[in-house]
């Protein structure tokens, strides 16, 4: 797949009267805010509790997630769900979602091998995340991987140097002041939103890539302990 230059965004399909996370969900399917939706199967909302205490954000869908419309459903999916379990995280609480709705893949033969997403389709797909943050109320952001942080917390931030370290949320975010408003009902009434905290951690895909996946899943479990212990 070519690398594109440019995209219009999400921005546009997203409507402003949306009120719940299921209201943008049905609009994002329509989405062609860039060129991923035109080879994937269908575009992949974030899912869980609208009211969760911990708002886990990916990269994007792979090809099982694709296939099912659902988010991290697929090997990374289980590691991820292995990893809340084992620190201790109420999994019935979170809310799991991508910087990128859609499934960004090359053709090899038959098979879709993942491609990380470029720039232009975190730019693209960012509305989304915005719109999702404006109606979900998290004590804990958990940015899973580049990507995710790429597109909650710029360029510049580097995972491998700050991860496991509890910032402040929104403060910390690219652009604070896309997330430090949001609706408290339908009437166009915004308030500040509450203040929370941001902690990045390895994608849980890198654990399946890993040389030794055990440090891997264990350097997983101890950064998302930390974000354990902040619901406290
Ligand atoms: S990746 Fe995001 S911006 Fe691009 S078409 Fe899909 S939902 Fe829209």
């Amino acid at each position: 797949m070519a690398e594109t230059e440019s995209a219009p965004g999400a921005q546009e399909f997203i409507p402003p009267q949306a009120d719940t996370i299921d209201q943008l969900r049905a609009a994002a399917a329509g989405c062609r805010g860039c060129e991923l939706y035109r080879d994937a199967a269908q575009t992949v909302f974030g899912r869980g509790d609208e009211s969760a205490r911990v708002v886990f954000v990916g990269e994007q869908p792979g090809d099982l997630e694709d296939q099912k419309g659902l988010p991290f459903v697929g090997p990374a999916g289980r590691v991820l769900r292995r990893a809340v379990d084992d620190a201790g995280i109420e999994p019935g609480h979170i809310y799991l979602t991508n910087a990128v709705k859609h499934f960004r893949f090359e053709l090899r033969g038959k098979r879709r091998i993942h491609q990380t997403p470029d720039r232009v389709h975190i730019t693209a797909c960012r509305p989304w995340l915005v719109a999702e943050f404006a109606r979900l109320r998290p004590a804990v952001v958990v940015v899973l991987g580049a990507t995710a942080a790429k597109a909650l917390l710029g360029p510049a931030f580097r995972v491998t140097r700050q991860r496991g370290e509890l910032l402040p949320w929104p403060a910390a975010a690219q652009r604070p002041e896309d997330f430090t408003r949001v609706p408290v009902d339908n009437t166009g009434k915004v308030a500040d939103a509450p203040e929370a905290q941001l902690l990045a951690t390895i994608h849980p895909s890198a654990v399946l890539r890993a040389d030794n996946q055990d440090v891997a899943y264990d350097g997983l479990v101890a950064d998302l302990k930390v974000a354990a212990r902040a619901l406290r």
